[in-house]
């Protein structure tokens, strides 16, 4: 495999040293081959909310698994699964099933551009999309960690229409609009984002980004594949109170099963084919072992939300981190909504990818391989954020503190 890995954010690329290789997973705990275990901050990039092998989505999955893995013909589960998320997330009237979240934006940007009719979309730096060819630009996280902003093979003619621009910055986009408001597509955002380190957005660029794209007849397109039912059981926009036209959802969406969706308004989703001519199509779409995990998931999350308890977590270590690098005398920024966060080694507040860039990555680094040998796996890069479970308590959230008072005193 290309590096090792089949994903560059595993390659520990951005704190240096070879990765581990996972053996387990239990609750809030990841087992290596050579036998550590740690206490566990990635939850696969953000999917874990539930914890590693929770028994309720396990037995789901075996379950499904008997009556078979796949039919490409529809099935009540798909018809559950979309159910679930027109309940739980304000935006989304009607929905369709894909396999990744690179695969929601894709097909987002697409419809957004077959129902409007226009070709260029807004982006901004430091915000990740996946890597679909057109939104591989200034993309944040493994790209920015691995020094690729822009990938080889992307075509100029493919990115010539996306405008990248920075983020909350409401008079940048007001002034993209007035030049070329007629032409814009759709904006898609991350409405916190994860994918340059945790970064809040500010009310006004929210308001301003809704604002403009209504005006000017554009899509606003909330990328939740992260933030979707992880930092509130609606997403970002119900936190927010900002509803978007199109959503995509991801990461926990699936349970950890590779499942993703866009939905929105009904008017625009009825351009999709069948029902319109907008082409989107997948084998493998609805799976039912990925249904199975995904209303498994999604019905504990709506059952017995979990939020109020990872907020509590959040804050727990937010507060434990800051003190220890203040005691330290280390330069910090911690950014956080509920149970997504990020400790920046920056003196400033991290609002936009050109503040997050001028962060020690070096230092960063360092403090990885401190907490990694004390048993906390933390994020392999700066500008990737941490996600907490519900399977973690307070034990491991002091246990953690504690880990990173060591750490933040050698280096
Ligand atoms: C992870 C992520 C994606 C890509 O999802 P994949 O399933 O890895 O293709 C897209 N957008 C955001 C905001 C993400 O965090």
């Amino acid at each position: 495999m290309p590096g090792g890995v089949n994903s560059p954010a595993r390659a520990f690329g951005g704190v240096g040293g070879k990765p581990v290789v996972i053996q387990r997973g239990a609750g809030a705990w990841l087992y290596d081959i050579d036998g550590n275990r740690y206490i566990d901050y990635i939850g696969s990039w953000g999917p874990m909310i539930l914890g590693h092998a929770h028994p309720v989505v396990t037995e789901a999955i075996e379950c499904a698994a008997r009556l078979g893995t796949s039919f490409g013909a529809p099935t009540v589960a798909e018809n559950e699964m979309a159910e679930l998320i027109i309940d739980l997330v304000p935006s989304v009237e009607k929905v369709r099933l894909v396999n990744s979240g690179t695969e929601a934006t894709m097909s987002a940007i697409r419809l957004a551009r077959g129902f409007t009719g226009r070709d260029r979309i807004v982006k901004f730096a430091g915000n990740y999309h996946g890597h679909v060819d057109s939104l591989l630009v200034a993309a944040g996280s493994s790209a920015a960690t691995l020094s690729v902003p822009n990938s080889p093979g992307v075509t100029a003619g493919t990115s010539q229409d996306t405008l990248i621009l920075r983020y909350n910055d409401p008079d940048g986009l007001r002034e993209a609009f007035d030049q070329h408001g007629q032409s814009i597509a759709a904006i898609i955002l991350e409405p916190v984002v994860g994918n340059m380190g945790c970064v809040l957005p500010t009310a006004e660029f929210l308001a301003a980004a809704r604002q403009l794209t209504q005006r000017h007849g554009s899509l606003l397109i909330f990328d939740e594949v992260m933030t979707g039912f992880r930092v509130a059981l609606g997403g970002a926009q119900s936190l927010f109170g900002v509803t978007p036209d199109l959503t995509t959802l991801g990461k926990i969406v699936g349970g950890g099963l590779p499942i993703a969706a866009y939905g929105g308004r009904a008017d625009v989703m009825d351009h999709v084919l069948p029902a319109g001519r907008v082409f989107q199509a997948g084998t493998l779409s609805g799976n039912p072992l990925a249904t199975a995990a995904g209303i498994a998931t999604l019905r504990l999350l709506r059952d017995d939300p979990p939020y109020a308890r990872l907020e509590r977590l959040g804050a727990r270590l937010e507060l434990g981190l800051h003190r220890a690098a203040e005691q330290a005398g280390i330069p910090h920024h911690v950014a956080r909504t509920g149970s997504m966060m990020t400790f920046f080694f920056n003196s400033c507040p991290v609002t936009d990818w050109d503040v997050a860039s001028r962060s020690d990555t070096a230092r960063y680094g360092r403090y990885f391989w401190h907490l990694l040998d004390q048993g906390v796996y933390m994020p392999c890069s700066q500008y990737e954020a941490l996600f907490i479970s519900a399977a973690h308590g307070d034990a491991e959230i002091d246990q953690t503190i504690q880990a990173a008072q060591a750490a933040f005193a050698s280096c």
